[in-house]
Formats: structure tokens, C-alpha cells, sequence
């Protein structure tokens, strides 16, 4: 557990065993009596705790508490919502390292991925804490005279955010920091494969001084506590991030009761690797998307369509890279990779490597399950690649989500956009080439929400939006200066000081 040394940890409750929720300020047990075991997925004989599977009754509870929060937290002015963002990121920065093992422990990923992500919040929070002295309108001129026009964002109410286990610090961040500087109170349901870094994020922001109520964290299943929140009546936005069966669900189900929906879904990104690209450069760029946090970001590589007079050359260099990838609990030191998620991700991959050796897909590297020496209890599966995938192969299709890289050979660059593009999602795309011309005319028509010219597919900066186009998303883009948007409503006031009746009406 995270509990610092014999003082009683307020997150968990029977022995330091079964994480709480947290409800209106406090840290509470959940009633249901019902839990689920959180696992290190890198051994799994090893239990962090016991997740409770909250009911929907305490889900209704902290929508009340969100509810009843709200109207002192929308008073409260901008720049004091942004100083309790800035001293969340303070306290973060100053406990990175705990938080890196933990979410290593818990979700698999290598430490020093975890303190990517960690570092990545901390910027997220800065961004965002200042966006409470940049919180304004526009003011627009009146076709009359002595009519004063302007516009301000106010903020919805009660919002929900939903989120994945592949990001548990980052993704609930840039949720939650741009929905609380806006004036919002926040209901929280993270993912259940990852409570106690969940809640370890949670009491960063009640230490930094978020008054009670204005977050609340309900952990359960998403059948139960997510559509306890997504259909209760005082629930005025969803932002979800997650897979697409489930975001279609919250979808449609916010879309009866009119409420704004935000959702942030699956991706398979594509690289294209030109004749004339630095080969090295977009070997490694390759190997690092689809192999980095074992292939689980929604940003991850999973195709790379390259150019047939350099194939050959780039498969041989990519599965010689894949084989330096030196698999293992995320813990240790010198370890590039980790585990799946749990035993179902693994599964998934397996599946997913059976499936392309029966449509025809060449095999070149890796491809098995490794279970010898320190690996027997964990999830690992080793970094994969094929070669000769064709687009309408079920994994140049369907998002993986493990670290499996398909090879799609083209002839030039008109049959390499259309391969990127014949895809329902489009997250992120990379092109690898020195032509200015293929550069951009691929930013052009590259069908995705984020584009890079030579470098990989994954990563992102805090200030700049972040999300995708097609089946991957729905709503405004998060983070930079756009993430306020989802969150804030915009008013429109006319002021008129003629102190006179309007001669005639227009409208
Ligand atoms: P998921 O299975 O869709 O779950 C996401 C969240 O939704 C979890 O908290 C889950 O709870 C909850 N949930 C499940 N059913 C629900 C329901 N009926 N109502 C409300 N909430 C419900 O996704 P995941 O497996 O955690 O994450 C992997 C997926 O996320 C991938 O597809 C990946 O591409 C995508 N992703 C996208 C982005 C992006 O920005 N585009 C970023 C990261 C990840 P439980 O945990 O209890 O099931
Ligand atoms: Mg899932």
C-alpha cells in the first residue's frame, strides 16, 4: 500500500486493504461490501489492495455533494481556483517519485515512463492553473450607439469525468484541472485497474486546498457507478476517454437527456516511411511508438506503411531493434518494457498475433508469450512485428492496444496516404521523409487530430490541443487552449446606456 509508514492511511479503510471513495471531502467506505483485487500485472502474486465495486446509490451521493459545492466554487474567483492547480502541481512535483512506483506497480508501465507522464501533468497543471487569470470574453461591437456588447464563459454545473487506466495521472488531470479553473465541481470514476493512483491524484488536489465537494471520487465498475453518473439528472457534461464501445454508449446515453458529451476514444496510427527518409531516425522513431508503455497509448504506432524500394531495409533494422527490447517488471532498472495491463490485455494481444499469422501476415519478430525466470507471474509478451499486412487485415484494422506493429508495403506516396487514411479512427499520424512537398501535403490530408513531420507518433506538449478526428473523437479538443471550451459556456450581454426605448425591434 501507499500508506506512508504505521499512520493509518485516510484513502483505505480494514487493514489498509480496501481503497475508499471520496465523497463530499471525505474518505469513505463503500457500502457494497463487494470488491475486485488490484494487481501488480508484473507479478501478479502481488495485491496493492482491494477495489471496491461502489454502488450507485454512493455514485447519486457524490453527484449531491458535487451539487451542493457548486454554487461557492462558481463564485469563487478564477485567479483563486488557479492558485489551488498551482499548488496541486507543486505537491506532485515534490512526491514524483513515490507516485512513479505506484503507478508502475499498478499499472505496469517502466518508471521511467511513469515519470514521463508525471512530468507531462505537472505541465498540464501549470498550463492550466494560469488559464484562471486568462478566464475572459470577448467584448464585440453593437450596431447601435451607446450599446455595450460582450461575452463571458461561465461554467456548466456538475461534471463527469470517466477515464482509462493506460494514463491514470495524466488523463484525469487534464480533465479535471481545466473543469475545476473553469468554475465546475467534478465527479470522478476512474478506471478500476488503477484505484490507488487514482486516489493518490485525488488527495493531491484535496491537499492543495480544493474545498469539499468540488471533487469527489467514486471507484466501482462502469456498468454500475459510470452510468449512475452518466444518467443522473443534475449531470450537466461527460468527458470520457476510453474505448469506442463504451464511449459510444455514454454518447448516446447523454445525447436523450442533452447534456454535453466529450469523448476521447481508441486510435491506429499510422507512420509513413518514405524512400528518402533517414532510415535510423524512423526505425527507432517506429520501434519506440509501437513498443513504448508495451503499445498501450491511444497514441501508440501500430502501422507503418513504407516505401517498397526501402522495405526490406526497414523490416531487417525494426526487428533487429525490437529484439534489444529488454523486457521486465517496470521497476527495475533497464527495463524498456513492461506487462500488459492484466490478463485480458495479454490475452488480447495473443489473439490479435494469432489472427494476423492466419490472415497472412509474415511473422518477423517476437509473436510469443514469455513466462521463464523472473517473468513467470506477469503479463509480458514479447514486441512484435509482420511484415506484408495489407490494409483490410483485421490488425491493420482493429486497435490492438499491445506491442504489435504491422508492416504495409506501397508503391509511393499517393498509395501510402490512402493506406494511413483507410482506417475508422484518426488520433495521431507521422510522416518520415525530406520532401517538403509529401510534408505537406500529408499535413493536409492525413485524416487525424495531431500530425508529425519526422518524429513518432506518440507524446504531446500541455499547451498544445490533443485529440482526434473520425470514430476516435467527439468534443472540442482537450488541453491547451481549447480544453476550456467542453467545460465553460459562453453568455452573451447587452448593455444598453442610451436610457431609452428601442425605436423598433429586429429580431
Ligand atoms: P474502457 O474499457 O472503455 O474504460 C474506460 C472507462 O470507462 C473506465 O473507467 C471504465 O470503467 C468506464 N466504463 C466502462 N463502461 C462504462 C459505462 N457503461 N458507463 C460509464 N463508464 C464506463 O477503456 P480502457 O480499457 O480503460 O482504456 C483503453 C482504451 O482507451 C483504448 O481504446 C485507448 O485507445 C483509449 N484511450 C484513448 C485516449 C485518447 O485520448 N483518445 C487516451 C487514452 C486511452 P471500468 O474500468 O470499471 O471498466
Ligand atoms: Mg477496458
Amino acid at each position: 500500500m501507499s500508506a506512508a509508514g504505521a499512520r493509518p492511511d485516510p484513502r483505505t479503510q480494514g487493514g489498509g486493504k480496501a481503497y475508499r471513495n471520496f465523497i463530499g471531502g471525505e474518505w469513505v467506505a463503500s457500502e457494497s461490501g463487494r470488491t475486485t483485487p488490484n494487481l501488480n500485472p508484473a507479478d501478479t502474486r502481488e495485491m496493492l489492495g482491494l477495489v471496491p465495486l461502489s454502488t450507485a446509490d454512493e455514485a447519486r451521493r457524490a453527484v449531491d455533494a458535487a451539487r451542493a459545492a457548486y454554487p461557492a466554487w462558481r463564485s469563487t474567483p478564477p485567479p483563486k481556483r488557479g492558485a489551488i492547480l498551482f499548488k496541486a502541481m507543486a505537491l506532485m512535483d515534490a512526491e514524483k517519485d513515490a507516485l512513479a512506483r505506484l503507478l508502475t506497480r499498478e499499472e505496469g508501465k517502466t518508471v521511467k515512463e511513469s515519470l514521463g507522464e508525471i512530468q507531462r501533468t505537472i505541465n498540464i497543471l501549470e498550463y492550466t492553473a494560469a488559464e484562471g487569470r486568462r478566464l475572459g470574453g470577448q467584448t464585440i461591437p453593437s450596431e447601435l450607439p451607446s450599446n455595450f456588447c460582450y461575452t463571458v464563459r461561465q461554467p456548466l454545473g456538475v461534471v463527469v469525468c470517466v477515464t482509462p487506466w493506460n494514463f491514470p495521472v495524466a488523463i484525469p488531470v487534464w480533465k479535471m484541472a481545466p473543469a475545476l479553473v473553469s468554475g465546475n465541481t467534478v465527479v470522478f470514476k476512474p478506471a478500476t485497474l488503477t484505484p490507488e493512483t487514482s486516489g493518490a491524484v485525488v488527495s493531491i488536489f484535496e491537499r492543495a486546498g480544493v474545498p469539499k465537494g468540488v471533487l469527489n471520487m467514486v471507484l466501482g465498475s462502469g456498468g454500475t457507478v459510470g452510468n449512475a453518473l452518466v444518467d443522473h439528472p443534475d449531470v450537466r457534461a461527460i468527458s470520457f476517454t476510453g474505448s469506442n464501445e463504451v464511449g459510444a454508449e455514454i454518447y448516446s446515453r447523454g445525447a436523450k437527456r442533452m447534456v454535453r458529451v466529450q469523448c476521447e476514444m481508441g486510435g491506429k496510427n499510422p507512420v509513413i516511411v518514405l524512400a528518402d527518409a533517414d532510415l535510423d531516425l524512423a526505425v527507432e522513431s517506429t520501434a519506440q511508438g509501437a513498443f513504448g508503455s508495451t503499445g498501450q497509448r491511444c497514441t501508440a504506432t501500430s502501422r507503418v506503411i513504407v516505401e517498397e524500394a526501402i522495405a526490406d531495409a526497414f523490416v531487417e533494422r525494426l526487428v533487429a531493434r525490437s529484439k534489444k527490447v529488454k523486457i521486465g517488471s517496470g521497476l527495475d532498472t533497464g527495463i524498456d518494457m513492461g506487462p500488459a495491463v492484466d490478463k485480458s490485455q495479454l490475452e488480447t494481444d495473443l489473439k490479435y498475433i494469432a489472427i494476423g499469422q492466419d490472415e497472412g501476415a509474415k511473422l518477423c519478430g517476437g509473436g510469443r508469450r514469455r513466462e521463464e525466470g523472473a517473468l513467470a507471474h506477469g503479463h509480458f509478451v514479447e514486441p512484435t512485428v509482420f511484415d506484408h499486412v495489407t490494409p483490410a487485415m483485421r490488425i491493420a484494422q482493429e486497435e490492438i492496444f499491445g506491442p504489435v506493429i504491422s508492416v504495409i508495403r506501397v508503391k509511393g506516396f499517393e498509395e501510402a496516404l490512402a493506406a494511413a487514411n483507410d482506417v475508422r479512427y484518426g488520433l495521431a499520424a507521422s510522416i518520415f521523409t525530406r520532401d517538403p512537398s509529401a510534408i505537406f501535403r500529408f499535413a493536409d490530408d492525413i485524416e487525424a487530430g495531431i500530425v508529425h513531420i519526422n518524429s513518432g507518433t506518440p507524446g504531446g506538449e500541455a499547451q498544445l490541443p490533443f485529440g482526434g478526428t473520425k470514430a476516435t473523437g467527439v468534443g472540442p479538443r482537450e488541453q491547451g487552449p481549447t480544453a476550456l471550451e467542453f467545460y465553460t459556456e459562453v453568455k452573451t450581454v447587452y448593455v444598453d446606456y442610451t436610457g431609452q426605448a428601442r425605436k423598433s425591434s429586429i429580431y
